[in-house]
């Protein structure tokens, strides 16, 4: 994962979203489950605005499943359209179209009454980098490949992906950029490795990290690190180096390694599901 934060970037893809929200019916918005406020950018209620809306917390098989549960709560009491999946294996995919449906439904009603039947809602994928907008695409589509192609009145060079009769799909998706000029943002897309490692202080990042879980999901370093937890933080990150034999030349400790080991394996679930963030 390599994200470059260029403005001209930024610029470029907020333009193409604001020409392409044009052609669509609904937008349905890719967060991160454990971190649905940081993954979320505000400027989509402006650049959505008038459209239907479907919010899809992916990646909640990394997620605290009771904070998830919390979540699809917090949206529903907001009267939004909410749905946890999986796009990497798939689960929670098959009632995507039906929500897309059910989220549009005025429109299809709308339609029915003026005579118009079958006519396919159009639907584009937004959400910030690494979320999964791409692998959602591609399971969505998986049994659908066929793009629909140009077609008149639309603007030229775009793709459809014919889901099925109801629904087709932008093929490109809008890419937002998160707020992370905040602190806190910044630090939980960094928590999630939605931040480029190279650029960012591991060590430092890791202690913020490791505050987090002994805090929020207590004994959980305990049983995967066999460490004390009830310590300062850098003292834990220099048991979790003993532990796991991170050494530099000389024997002295490697706390990079330590770091770069604890944050991968929060980052690949293998310490467990944890939401960071949880409504309020
Ligand atoms: P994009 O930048 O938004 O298009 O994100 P990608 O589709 O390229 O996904 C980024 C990474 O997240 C990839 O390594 C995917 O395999 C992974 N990924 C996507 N969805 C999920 C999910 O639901 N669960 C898990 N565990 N990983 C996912």
């Amino acid at each position: 994962m390599n994200i470059q934060w260029y403005p001209g970037h930024m610029t470029k893809a907020r333009r193409m979203m604001q020409e392409n929200v044009k052609l669509i019916d609904i937008v349905v918005e890719l967060l991160d489950a454990r971190v649905p406020i940081s993954s979320r950018n505000p400027d989509i209620d402006t650049l959505a605005n008038n459209k239907y809306r479907l919010i899809i917390l992916n990646k909640s098989d990394l997620a605290d499943e009771k904070v998830n549960e919390s979540w699809k709560e917090y949206y529903r009491n907001k009267g939004i359209n909410v749905v946890t999946i999986n796009a990497k294996s798939g689960q929670g995919m098959k009632n995507i179209t039906a929500l897309v449906m059910e989220a549009c439904k005025e429109k299809i009603e709308r339609d029915r009454k003026r005579g118009i039947i079958n006519r396919p809602i159009r639907a584009m994928i937004v959400g910030i980098p690494n979320v999964g907008k791409s692998t959602f695409i591609n399971s969505f589509a998986k049994k659908a490949c066929a793009k629909v192609g140009n077609k008149p009145g639309v603007t030229k060079g775009k793709q459809w992906i014919k889901i099925n009769k109801n629904v087709e799909l932008l093929d490109t998706p809008g890419i937002l950029w998160p707020k992370f000029e905040d602190e806190t943002v910044g630090r939980h897309l960094a928590f999630i490795g939605s931040i480029n490692d190279d650029i960012l202080n591991k060590v430092e990042l890791s202690c913020e990290l490791i505050d987090f879980i002994k805090t929020e999901y207590p004994g959980i370093l305990t049983e995967r690190y066999q460490i004390e937890e009830d310590k300062d933080t850098s003292d834990i990150l220099s048991d979790i180096a003993k532990k796991r034999g991170c050494l530099q030349k000389g024997n002295e400790l490697d706390y990079e390694k330590a770091a770069a080991i604890i944050l991968d394996e929060f980052r690949n679930g293998v310490l467990g599901r944890m939401s960071v963030e949880r409504p309020v």
